[in-house]
């Protein structure tokens, strides 16, 4: 049995306590992941700060170079290291590899953005007094980067915050998932063996609560980058104070469906909306959780989803054939379950699911559910989605838009007027026409509106919120 420890300026540290890590599928003990205190957190905070002075007069082709290295050596471990993710999250194997390959792909985009860290021109003489002045605009790096991170894509959502950081020239502490740390863990080696100098990543796991004054406050952390739930965004906002903080949070994404699709076409959206609402069991941010069907397509479109979601198979992460596991824990079983009554007893129909087998959720889709349900309003994190008819568009719309959320958002339509009022009116970060709102390439800017988030992630656009932007002004006479 192994006892993680903490990596701090390219070496391993025993941490202040350790805490039992199981798999959510067999409940097997996987490891003893050593907890930061606040204190060795604010060491490591330390650490990130010495060794940014010099990690920033490295070149730009130097940082890219280090960043190809590690999704070259990210490549060559692919199925050592999704077999971690399959453990430590349940992840079915088939995604956890679709992770890998993303991370991969992450990794690369940072490397090219290090290379194309450019900035625009001002035009001086635009405005009286003007003249012989000939100025630019020049980016630098922000300092040490605090990045905390869910567990639902325990490397490419690390991949969307070391990856820019060190594109950008800064240093790092990472505070991964409390549920998945062997995955961040993993990157430890990964780094040092591209290349990484000593101090410009650090791994500590630890408990989120305990850490997030020293993560948040410290006097030397420059920048707070944070991907989880609203919950814990609003307590990382408020502690921040005027540094800058990137929130990527949760959602419960709507898709729209117009009318005018043939019966064959309704079946591929019922089947990419399955793909939609259940993969990794729900557990994804912009996951579908809201279905908005004309009436004319309604019945039909429930019973073709339905019909698709009982077809899912049910099991062992390791198995190829697996769609649906374990819910990452019993807390999210307990949510899920009160939600699902609550929403019965409120008059919601259960047309599939809304059953346990352990740890495991069936697919469950739910139609005449209230607007005010929690399953409904929240962010689910679940199996679930909720189908609701609309007879015109701009109600689809004033329904999708009757959320507190807002990160992606899909609409299929063969009406143009119709996709137009969709990309105009939805609010939202993302509008994906005639897609499900789960669609992300990892170089698309990336994030929400309203309780979704602050910022943009998505390489480019991460490394924009990570660096500073200096005038420079040369005066010639
Ligand atoms: P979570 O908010 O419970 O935990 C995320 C991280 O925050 C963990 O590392 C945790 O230790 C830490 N944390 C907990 N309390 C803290 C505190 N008081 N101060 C500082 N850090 C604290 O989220 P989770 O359950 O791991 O992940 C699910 C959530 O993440 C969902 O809401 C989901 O929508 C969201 N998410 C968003 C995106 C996105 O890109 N917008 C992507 C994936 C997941």
């Amino acid at each position: 049995m192994i006892t993680t420890k903490l990596w701090i300026s390219n070496r391993w540290v025993e941490a202040d306590r350790t805490v039992e890590l199981r798999n959510p599928h067999t409940k097997e003990l996987l490891a003893h992941i050593g907890y930061a205190s606040p204190e060795q957190a604010a060491k490591a905070i330390e650490a990130a700060a010495d060794a940014f002075a010099s990690f920033r007069t490295l070149q730009a082709y130097e940082r890219a170079q280090i960043l190809s290295r590690a999704a070259d050596i990210l490549l060559s471990r692919r199925e050592e290291a999704a077999e971690l993710i399959v453990k430590e999250a349940a992840k079915p194997i088939q995604a956890a590899r679709a992770e890998l390959d993303r991370t991969i792909v992450t990794y690369r985009f940072a490397a090219d953005a290090a290379k194309q860290l450019s900035s625009e021109t001002v035009q001086m003489d635009a405005a009286p007094r003007g003249e012989n002045r000939h100025a630019y605009m020049r980016r630098q790096p922000i300092g040490v980067v605090s990045a905390i991170t869910p567990f639902n894509f325990p490397f490419n959502l690390v991949a969307h915050k070391v990856g820019p950081a060190i594109a950008g020239g800064n240093t790092i502490v990472l505070k991964p998932a409390e549920k998945t740390p062997l995955s961040a863990l993993f990157l430890a080696e990964v780094f040092k063996e591209a290349g990484l100098p000593a101090g410009v990543l650090q791994i500590i796991p630890g408990d989120g609560r305990e850490l997030s004054d020293v993560l948040t406050r410290h006097n030397q952390v420059s920048y707070v980058t944070f991907t989880g739930s609203p919950r814990v965004g609003k307590v990382i906002r408020a502690n921040a104070g005027l540094r800058k903080v990137t929130l990527e949070l949760g959602s419960n994404s709507p898709l729209l469906i117009d009318e005018g699709f043939s019966e064959k076409e309704l079946q591929w959206i019922a089947e990419q909306s399955a793909v939609g609402a259940f993969t990794y069991n729900g557990q994804v941010c912009i996951s579908i959780q809201r279905i908005y069907v004309h009436s004319s397509l309604y019945e039909s479109f429930v019973r073709r989803l339905t019909e698709k979601a009982n077809q899912l198979r049910i099991g062992d992460p390791m198995d190829e054939e697996t769609d649906i596991t374990a819910l990452i824990d019993t807390n999210a079983c307990n949510r899920l379950e009160q939600w699902v009554s609550e929403a019965k007893q409120a008059g919601a129909n259960i047309r599939c699911g809304g059953t346990f087998m352990g740890q495991i959720m069936q697919p469950t889709v739910l139609t005449d559910v209230p607007s005010s349900a929690n399953i409904h309003c929240e962010e689910v994190f679940g199996p679930v989605v909720t189908i609701t008819s609309f007879d015109s568009w701009e109600e689809a719309i004033r329904l999708a838009n009757d959320s507190k959320y807002g990160l992606n958002a899909g609409a299929f339509t063969k009406n143009i007027e119709h996709a137009f009022a969709a990309v105009e009116q939805l609010e939202s970060g993302a509008v994906l026409i005639n897609d499900i709102p789960t669609f992300r390439l990892d170089h698309m800017p990336y994030g929400g509106v309203k309780q979704s988030g602050v910022g943009r992630e998505g390489i480019r656009y991460a490394m924009e919120e990570m660096t500073e932007l200096k005038l420079v002004s040369f005066r010639t006479k």
